[in-house]
């Protein structure tokens, strides 16, 4: 069996930034004490012994756990599964939150790689966003990582953001090049209707770029990476050669994984489970004995087939056509290709005898092609 990837739900933050749609909230001290003896006690409880070989703390804000906190969970990981001595333990980390000496002690408990919410790397655009940090906290955060010993460093960056031109989003690239992370990840910004940021847009005015821009700016700034070096190997992420995210491989090719925390989602042999999404209950829960699972439901096959084709697509080599075919018995250019072809006559879609992967201009449309594999009939249920 391949070995499982554990994911940490962090659900803590110091501020909330103004586009943020994720599962968090403020921090509150005595709740992360507690929230933090919970996740221990949840990973005991679902210890296997079976193999892992990443272990990912996402938030929320990850780095506002002490570096004990977070030595406490890996040390609880350690003992409920076989976690491979040179496991992948990534932390997500805020500029702000961070200094030389704490990211050393995160070391020292065993994190052997950080990201950074960097998101811009021009203090006016990073205050649109509501974020706390500005850029000259974020190259410190690097600087200091590297002190501190880091070799795996990624780094955040959001497009498409208000007021932002195709000149504006240089100036951070540029910034995030002269770093030199070993992986980035990029993202288009959606602002999402009633969030603080939405109500900001309208009363200052900001203009966006129109769609079309945002499909040039996407390229822009994938070709501008590549010149430096990097690989796109997914929609949103580059990589140095070797430094892709070992953790985030398992969604994107149908591996198998343990979430812990609040809204901490798992898939384990084809069920797939969500913790409840409040920090409150979820420690209520735990606390008492009960299980911290909101809601549990097995997979179909066609689910999983499903699944699998949306989640390999993403990657920039593609579905592994023989792979789908061994796995699930599907001619996937026979099921879909009549209404593929269509994708690949416009340039966004290619394939041969072993992939069929998305070109660039065509990964900004990835779910107009996902469509497609719901719509047509597999025999597969
Ligand atoms: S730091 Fe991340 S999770 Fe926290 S509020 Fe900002 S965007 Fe949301």
């Amino acid at each position: 069996m391949p070995p499982l990837g554990l994911y940490v739900h962090v659900p803590f933050c110091a501020a909330i930034c103004d586009y943020c749609n994720f599962t968090r909230g403020l921090l509150d001290a005595g709740l992360k004490r507690r929230y933090v003896e919970a996740v221990r006690r949840e990973v005991g409880g679902a210890g296997t012994g079976r193999a892992a070989d990443t272990i990912y703390f996402g938030g929320g804000t990850p780095s506002v756990l002490e570096p004990g906190e977070v030595a406490a969970v890996i040390d609880a990981c350690r003992r409920a599964f076989a976690v491979d001595a040179a496991a992948e333990i990534t932390l997500e980390a805020n500029p702000e939150s961070v200094t030389v000496e704490r990211l050393a002690a995160y070391r020292d408990a065993g994190v052997n790689r950080l990201s950074f919410g960097v998101q811009s790397f021009r203090d006016e655009e990073l205050r649109r966003l509501g974020r706390v940090h500005d850029a000259a906290r974020a190259r410190g955060a690097v600087a200091e990582a590297r002190r501190a010993g880091f070799d795996n460093v990624s780094l955040d960056l959001m497009l498409w953001l208000p007021g932002q031109s195709v000149p504006d989003l240089d100036d951070s690239l540029e910034a995030l090049v002269g770093l030199e992370p070993e992986h980035a990840s990029l993202y288009l910004l959606e602002i999402y209707a009633g969030s603080p940021l939405d109500a900001a847009v309208a009363r200052a005015g900001w203009s966006r770029v129109p769609e079309d821009g945002a499909a040039d700016m996407y390229i822009h700034a994938m070709e501008r990476l590549e010149a430096a070096g990097y690989r796109q190997y997914e929609i949103s992420n580059v990589a140095r050669p070797g430094r892709e995210s070992r953790h985030n491989a398992k969604y994107w090719m149908d591996g198998e994984w343990l979430g812990f925390g609040p809204a901490a989602h798992s898939t384990l042999g084809g069920v797939r489970w969500n913790n409840v999404p409040a920090t409150a209950e979820y420690v209520r829960r735990v606390e008492a004995g009960e299980s911290a699972v909101g809601s549990r439901r097995a997979l179909s096959p066609r689910e999983r087939l499903e699944e699998a084709l949306f989640m390999e697509l993403r990657l920039a080599d593609g579905i592994r056509l023989e792979r789908i075919r061994r796995t699930y018995g599907v001619d996937v250019w026979k099921e879909w290709g009549s209404k593929l072809a269509r994708f690949e006559d416009a340039g966004l879609l290619e394939h041969d005898d072993t992939r069929l992967r998305l070109t660039r201009p065509g990964m900004l449309l990835a779910n107009d092609v996902m469509i497609t594999f719901l719509e047509a009939g597999s025999t597969v249920k």
